[in-house]
C-alpha cells in the first residue's frame, strides 16, 4: 500500500536525517508511516513537535540546485561585518512587527481570543529578552553561556498597520475548513488564501506566523533564512501549541514556546542536538540556503565544539530535570535540554545561548534586514477621503520575459480612502510616454476602504526587442484630487525577447528553465515539475530529467506545466509540419486493497498559437496507457535505462500558421507514480521526406517467379515531389534503382512496381528503398531512416504431383517440406501418436497464451506442386 502523504510525520523524518546538507540527491519518503493518535486528539507526540529540517529536505527535492548550492556553501562563510562589532551583535534592539493569520472554522476563530495572541507576543518578547523567570531552571554549569536579561536584542510588536498600509491590530483571522489532514500533507496551504489559506503580508516587512490546524502531525514548522518561497517566509504553529488557552492548547507545550523553537529556526538555529543521531553534526553549522554565516558564527559540519551548546545525541522528549547526560554529553554540566532548540516540553524550556542569540542577530541584521526598517509597527497616518491607488501589476508579472508583441495588463485597483470609490482614471506611462491609444482608463465600480477590484486594461503594443516599463497610476478617485499622490503608482518592467528559432531544445541538463522557458504550478500547491538525476541516468545516458512526483501527491487533477519559449514558426511553409520529439518514462499505480481510488495520471502536450490565450490539446495519454514500463506499487524511482520511450507528435500548418507557438507539457495528477520527462527536441520536420510504407510484393511466400518486385511509397515530406528514385537490393547483390517521373503532393501515396525477378528457391532477403526526391528545394531526404524496408520471403522448390507425407521418418520437416515461422514463437512439430500410426505432426496452441502472436498457428506446412 502507498504511503500517503499526510501522513509522513515530520519526528520519523529527522530521526532519519543526519545530516541534511549532505542528504544525497534522493526524493524517496522514509518507507515507515508513523501511526496517528486517535485516542488522545489534543495531545501531541513529542517528535512531532517541529517539522522544520523535514519541510527544509522537501524544499531541497524540489529545488535541487538550492541543495546544490547548499552542499557547496557548507565550506563558505559570509564576510566579517566590520559594522557590527566582532561578536556580530546588533548594538540596539529590534523589534519586528507581527502578524498573526488565525486560520481555522468558527469555533477556533472564538477560542483563540485576541487576549491570547496578545499573551504569545509577550511570552515571545520575555523568552527572547531572557527576562523569563524559569530561566534560572538553567543548570548552574549553563549560566556563563545563558543569553539572559537582554542580551538578545530581537523584541516583537503587534503589527500596526497591514501591508496595505491601512491601519490593523496585527491580527487577520480567516475563517477556513482547512484540517489537519489537508495541512499535515501540504504545510503551504495555511500560507495561501486562494487554497483557504492566508497570504502572507509583505514578508520583507513583516514576520508572518500562521496558526492552524496541525494536530496531531506536528506542532510547528519555520522557514529557514535564504531558503523556500518569500511569500511563505515564517513560521506556523499548531492550536496544540499556540499561546496558553486550555481550551485548545496541549498542557504539554501551553507556554508558547512552540513559536520561540520555530523563530530560532527562522533566525537561522539548528536543533540542539545537530539532526542526527549521533555525535558527528553540529548544530552550529554552516546555513543551507542563500543566508551565508561568518565563520566567527559557524563551523564545519562535523566541528562539534564549535559553539556555545554541548555536542548532544538526539532529541530530548517530555520534561526531565536535573543534569542529564547521554553518549555525546557524557558529564557535567550534560544535556542542554533546557534549550528552546530541543524537543522538551515547554516547561522544561528555558534559554537560548549567547552564541545561538549571536547568531539569530546577525541573520537580522544581514539576511531578514528589510525586517529592522519596517514601518510596521508604527500605526499609519489617518486615513484621506479620497485616495486610490494601483496595489499591484499582475500581468504582464514584473521582470518576466515576453514573446510576444503585445501585453494586456490586468491590474488591481484599490481605495485606501475613506469615501467609497466610484469611478477612478487609470493612466499608463509606456517606456516614459503617457497614455498611448486606448488611455487613460474611465474606471468605474463600488470598493469601501481597503476593498480592490482587478481590471483588465487595452492591450498595450511591446513589439520592440527591449526592456519595456509599464506604470500603471490612477488619478481624480471620485473625480476629485487624490488625497495622497504617493501611494498611486505601481511598475512592471518586462522584457521583450526574441522568438526562438528552431531548434528548440531542453534536455533539463543545466536547469529545469532555460532561458525562455518557464515552470508553471497554477494550483500553487506542493507539487509541480522539477529536476533530479536519478540513478543509472536519466534518457540517453544523460544526467538529468524532468520529474512530476504524482506518487506523493495525493491531491487529483491538479496540473504543472513546463512550457517552452515562444518558438518563431516564420519562414516555414503550409504543408511543413513540427515535431514535438520527447523522451518518457511512466509506471502505472495499480491501487491496492486499502488504497483510496484513483484516476490515474496522464502527461498531455498543449499549443498555443496566441501567447497562451488559447492552447490546444495535440497529444495525450493517460494510465495506463501512459506507461512505458508496466506498474509499480513502490515509488518509481530510477527509472531503467529500457524504460525510456520516444514519442514525435507533429503539429502541422493550422496551428503554427499565427507565426509563432509555445507548446505546454502538462502533468495531470492522478495520485499514481512518477513522471519522468526528458530530451525535449522541437523541429522542423524536414521537407523533403519519401517514404517507403508497405510492401506490396514479394509475398512471405512466392511459388511461382517470376514475379514484379512492388512498394508503396508516401512523399510524408512539406514540398511537393516531381520525381523521385526507388529501388531495391536482393540478396546483398548490386542495387537495382529506377527513376518515377511521378509528382506526389505532400501526403500523397502512389505504387511503384519493378521488373520482374526469378529469386532462388530457399529464403532470400530484399530491401526495397525510395531515395532522392526532386522537390523546389535542394539538399537530400530529410529523414532516411523511413526510406527502406526489407522482407526475407522463401521460394518454394518445384516437387512431384500425388504427394503423400505421414510424418513418419525422422526427419522433420520431411525433405522438400518446410517450416514458415516467421515470428519464430510456437510452430508445427512432430510428434506421436498419428491417426492410425506412429506419429503426425502439431501445433501447441494450447500452452501458448502470448496474444501478440495470435496468428502462429494459421502457419501451414508448405508443398509447392508442379
Ligand atoms: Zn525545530
Amino acid at each position: 500500500m502507498k504511503n500517503f502523504t499526510y501522513l509522513l510525520l515530520a519526528g520519523l523524518f529527522i530521526l532519519m536525517l543526519t545530516d541534511v546538507n549532505a542528504q544525497s540527491e534522493r526524493f524517496l519518503h522514509p518507507n515507515g508511516v508513523k501511526p496517528v493518535s486517535v485516542s488522545q486528539p489534543n495531545r501531541i507526540s513529542p517528535e512531532n513537535r517541529c517539522g522544520t529540517m523535514q519541510s527544509l529536505e522537501e524544499y531541497f527535492r524540489a529545488n535541487p540546485d538550492a541543495r546544490a548550492m547548499a552542499e557547496r556553501n557548507k565550506t563558505l562563510f559570509a564576510p566579517e561585518n566590520p559594522s557590527n562589532g566582532q561578536n556580530q551583535r546588533v548594538q540596539t534592539v529590534i523589534t519586528v512587527p507581527v502578524v498573526f493569520h488565525i486560520v481555522g472554522n468558527a469555533t477556533r476563530q472564538s477560542q483563540v481570543t485576541d487576549a491570547d495572541i496578545l499573551w504569545q507576543l509577550n511570552k515571545l518578547n520575555e523568552d527572547y529578552g531572557g527576562s523569563n523567570a524559569d530561566s534560572t531552571n538553567a543548570a548552574y554549569g549553563f549560566y556563563p553561556v545563558r543569553a539572559y536579561n537582554g542580551y538578545c536584542q530581537i523584541r516583537y510588536c503587534m503589527a500596526q498597520r497591514n501591508a496595505l498600509d491601512l491601519p490593523s491590530n496585527g491580527i487577520e483571522r480567516v475563517v477556513s475548513t482547512l484540517n489537519g489532514t489537508q495541512n499535515c500533507g501540504n504545510n503551504s496551504l495555511v500560507k495561501h488564501t486562494a487554497s483557504g489559506g492566508a497570504d502572507s503580508w509583505d514578508p520583507s516587512r513583516f514576520l508572518n506566523i500562521w496558526v492552524g490546524e496541525f494536530g496531531p502531525c506536528l506542532l510547528g514548522v519555520a522557514t529557514f533564512p535564504g531558503t523556500g518561497p518569500a511569500d511563505e517566509q515564517g513560521l506556523i504553529v499548531s492550536y496544540e501549541g499556540f499561546s496558553n488557552n486550555p481550551a485548545y492548547v496541549d498542557p504539554s507545550f501551553a507556554l508558547g514556546r512552540t513559536a520561540a523553537h520555530e523563530l530560532g529556526h527562522y533566525w537561522g538555529l539548528y536543533h540542539i542536538w545537530g539532526d542526527e543521531g549521533g555525535c558527528s553534526t553540529s548544530d552550529f553549522r554552516q546555513l543551507p540556503g542563500t543566508c551565508l554565516l561568518p565563520a566567527s558564527l559557524a563551523g564545519a559540519s562535523n566541528d562539534v565544539a564549535f559553539g556555545d551548546t554541548p555536542n548532544q545525541a538526539a532529541q530530548t522528549t517530555n520534561c526531565p530535570s536535573g543534569m542529564t547526560t547521554d553518549a555525546c554529553a557524557t558529564s557535567a554540566p550534560g544535556k542542554m535540554y533546557q534549550n528552546y532548540m530541543d524537543y522538551t516540553e515547554d516547561a522544561c524550556y528555558s534559554m537560548f545561548t549567547k552564541m545561538q542569540a549571536d547568531r539569530m542577530q546577525w541573520v537580522l541584521d544581514n539576511c531578514r534586514a528589510s525586517l529592522k526598517t519596517s514601518n510596521g509597527c508604527t500605526a499609519p497616518p489617518p486615513a484621506a477621503g479620497n485616495d486610490a491607488r494601483i496595489s499591484v501589476i499582475i500581468n504582464p508579472v514584473n521582470g518576466t520575459n515576453i514573446g510576444c508583441t503585445t501585453v494586456t495588463p490586468v491590474v488591481t485597483i484599490q481605495n485606501l480612502g475613506t469615501n467609497t470609490l466610484t469611478s477612478a482614471k487609470i493612466n499608463l506611462m509606456l517606456n516614459g510616454t503617457p497614455n498611448p491609444t486606448g488611455y487613460p482608463v474611465s474606471w468605474t465600480g463600488s470598493l469601501t476602504q481597503g476593498q480592490s477590484a482587478n481590471v483588465t486594461l487595452p492591450v498595450v503594443n511591446v513589439a520592440a526587442i527591449q526592456t519595456h516599463v509599464l506604470k500603471i497610476y490612477t488619478t481624480l478617485p471620485n473625480g476629485l484630487t487624490d488625497a495622497n499622490s504617493t501611494n498611486d503608482t505601481a511598475t512592471s518592467s518586462v522584457i521583450r525577447i526574441a522568438p526562438s528559432a528552431l531548434p528548440v531544445v531542453n534536455g533539463f541538463e543545466s536547469t529545469l528553465t532555460p532561458v525562455g522557458w518557464s515552470n508553471l504550478n497554477p494550483n500553487n500547491d506542493g507539487l509541480s515539475w522539477f529536476r533530479f538525476n536519478p540513478t543509472g541516468g536519466a534518457a540517453g545516458g544523460s544526467v538529468w530529467a524532468a520529474v512530476a512526483d504524482n506518487y506523493d501527491f495525493n491531491v487529483q487533477n491538479t496540473v504543472d506545466d513546463i512550457v517552452t519559449p515562444v518558438i518563431s514558426t516564420t519562414g516555414l511553409l503550409a504543408n511543413d509540419s513540427l515535431l514535438i520529439q520527447f523522451d518518457l518514462a511512466h509506471k502505472n499505480y495499480v491501487p491496492g486493497p486499502f488504497d483510496p481510488p484513483i484516476q490515474g495520471d496522464s502527461l498531455k502536450i498543449l499549443v498555443t498559437n496566441n501567447c497562451g490565450a488559447t492552447w490546444t490539446t495535440i497529444w495525450a495519454k493517460g494510465d495506463p496507457d501512459l506507461a512505458t514500463a508496466g506498474s509499480s506499487q513502490a515509488l518509481y524511482n530510477p527509472p531503467a535505462q529500457s524504460d525510456w520511450r520516444t514519442f514525435k507528435p507533429a503539429i502541422g500548418n493550422n496551428l503554427f500558421g499565427a507565426g509563432q507557438i509555445q507548446v505546454a507539457f502538462r502533468n495531470v495528477n492522478g495520485f499514481g507514480n512518477v513522471t519522468w520527462l526528458d530530451n525535449i527536441n522541437i523541429v522542423m520536420k524536414p521537407r523533403k521526406d519519401m517514404q517507403t510504407t508497405a510492401i506490396v510484393r514479394p509475398n512471405n511466400t512466392e511459388c511461382a517467379p517470376p514475379f514484379a518486385p512492388s512498394i508503396t511509397v508516401r512523399n510524408g515530406g512539406g514540398e511537393a515531389v516531381s520525381a523521385f528514385k526507388t529501388g531495391y537490393i536482393l540478396n546483398g547483390g548490386a542495387p537495382f534503382i529506377q527513376v518515377n517521373n511521378i509528382a506526389l503532393a505532400p501526403g500523397a501515396s502512389t505504387t511503384v512496381t519493378f521488373p520482374a525477378i526469378t529469386p532462388p528457391v530457399g529464403n532470400n532477403t530484399i530491401k526495397l528503398f525510395v531515395a532522392d526526391p526532386i522537390t523546389p528545394s535542394t539538399g537530400p531526404d530529410g529523414t532516411p531512416s523511413n526510406d527502406t524496408l526489407t522482407r526475407t520471403f522463401f521460394v518454394a522448390s518445384s516437387t512431384v504431383p500425388n504427394v503423400v507425407e505421414g510424418f513418419e521418418g525422422a526427419t522433420f520437416p520431411p525433405n522438400g517440406w518446410f517450416r514458415i515461422n516467421p515470428d519464430n514463437a510456437i510452430t508445427w512439430q512432430r510428434t506421436t501418436p498419428g491417426k492410425t500410426s506412429s506419429f503426425s505432426a502439431f501445433v501447441n496452441n494450447y500452452d501458448y497464451a502470448t496474444n501478440v502472436y495470435l496468428f502462429d498457428y494459421q502457419l501451414i506446412l508448405l508443398v509447392q506442386i508442379h
